[in-house]
């Protein structure tokens, strides 16, 4: 089976012909079809789910002609985003052989250029690792080609082979699922750039919509660019401080001390609450600090904070100090009173700050920064689902 074949001397590709032609073409008596493989007479032939192809007259003598047990499904869905390319200006090659700048060789279900750009779409119906997808992704772009790959995804039962390690998403690999629909219709393929059964549980806390298309929709929206990568987490945070006015315990005066540092994040470009947290100045990190004292010391009028000794304590931690007196305004001294001051709790304007390169972590009511932020997580997604 094979989209393309030889007409007299001429290269010639089945997904090109509209239906019309394409039996016009079988009634075409007078030209000569031969198959590319090995030369031999091509007969021309339609599937019973629609994919036009090429078949040896007789069976060829040898392997070296046949295409490797592909589903009739594959073989549909290769045809199909051969014959949206095509129509979408793109030079279509099937099966395409090369060899990347390190030696390593690659064949490609679908392979499409126009202009300088250089696309592979691979569709993958058998079970692929995410470590062997990797793998072949890091051939095409060594090869200077971009890829997208289309998954099965089958059933609830099959949805492991597409979530498991692909759940972890990431700009480097392009993953999406593909599902044939049950009804018998026109639009027998839908994509979607997560497993669409496995949505409920991981976007619970997620804000994104996913994308789902038809398969023909999905491929004309990713050669026009409208499939972008979006990155879970943003390079920056939006810092605000909550500053309350308490009576200083040694001089008795009022004196501004900061109760609260606010940590404003967005999920995939999108405020989202889940991504927010607040923490106490005694954990945050040097840079915070810094942060804190350079933007807003003078303008909420407190005293830089600093490290300082605790008695009660024993040790040494970042701490407010009265304005006054230079008293610690110690974190036990906070907790006792800072809840009785609560209600006049003021909050300062944001300022933007890199992200402190961490991710929140949250187990019940206990919060902790334990992972590093990865840049390259996130989704590959119709950017009109974002802009809506
Ligand atoms: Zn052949
Ligand atoms: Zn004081």
């Amino acid at each position: 089976m094979a989209f393309n074949c030889i007409k007299n001397d001429k290269q010639i590709y089945s997904f090109v012909y509209s239906l019309k032609d394409w039996i016009a073409l079988k009634e075409d008596k007078t030209s000569s079809f031969n198959m590319a493989c090995c030369g031999n007479r091509a007969i021309l032939k339609t599937s019973k789910l629609g994919t036009q192809f090429f078949a040896h007259k007789s069976k060829p003598e040898t392997n070296d002609c046949s295409t490797g047990g592909e589903t009739p499904e594959h073989i549909h869905i290769k045809y199909l985003v051969s014959k949206k390319l095509f129509e979408c200006g793109w030079s279509v090659e099937v099966e395409k052989r090369g060899v990347s700048n390190k030696g390593e060789e690659w064949i490609a279900d679908i392979y499409a250029e126009k202009g300088k750009a250089k696309i592979a779409i691979e569709v993958q119906w058998s079970r692929q690792s995410f470590i062997e997808t990797k793998r072949r992704q890091q051939v095409y772009k060594d090869s200077g080609i971009r890829c997208a790959w289309l998954l099965r995804s089958g059933s609830i039962k099959d949805r492991d082979a597409i979530v498991g390690d692909f759940m972890h998403r990431t700009k480097s690999v392009p993953v999406f699922s593909i599902y044939k629909t049950k009804k018998e219709s026109d639009s027998t393929y839908q994509v979607y750039n997560i497993c669409k059964v496995a949505l409920e549980e991981e976007l619970r806390l997620d804000p994104l919509d996913q994308t789902e298309l038809e398969l023909e929709s999905f491929v004309e929206n990713l050669v026009s660019g409208n499939i972008q990568f979006r990155s879970k987490y943003s390079p920056t945070s939006q810092l605000s401080l909550d500053i309350v006015r308490l009576q200083c315990w040694s001089c008795k005066k009022p004196t501004n001390t900061v109760m609260k540092v606010r940590f404003k994040n967005t999920l995939y470009d999108i405020d989202h609450e889940y991504s927010h947290n607040s923490q106490d100045v005694d954990v945050c990190d040097k840079e915070t600090i810094e942060h804190i004292n350079s933007n807003f010391s003078q303008s909420y009028n407190f005293p830089p904070l600093r490290s300082r000794y605790s008695d009660t304590v024993g040790s040494s931690y970042i701490a407010n100090s009265c304005i006054h007196c230079d008293a610690l305004m110690g974190r036990h001294f906070l907790k006792s009173w800072g809840s009785y001051y609560s209600n006049k709790i003021v909050e300062t304007n944001k300022i933007t700050v890199p992200r402190n390169g961490r991710v929140l972590m949250e187990f019940g009511t206990v919060s902790f920064y334990n992972r590093m932020v990865d840049y390259d997580i996130g989704r590959w997604v119709l950017i009109d689902t974002i802009e809506r």
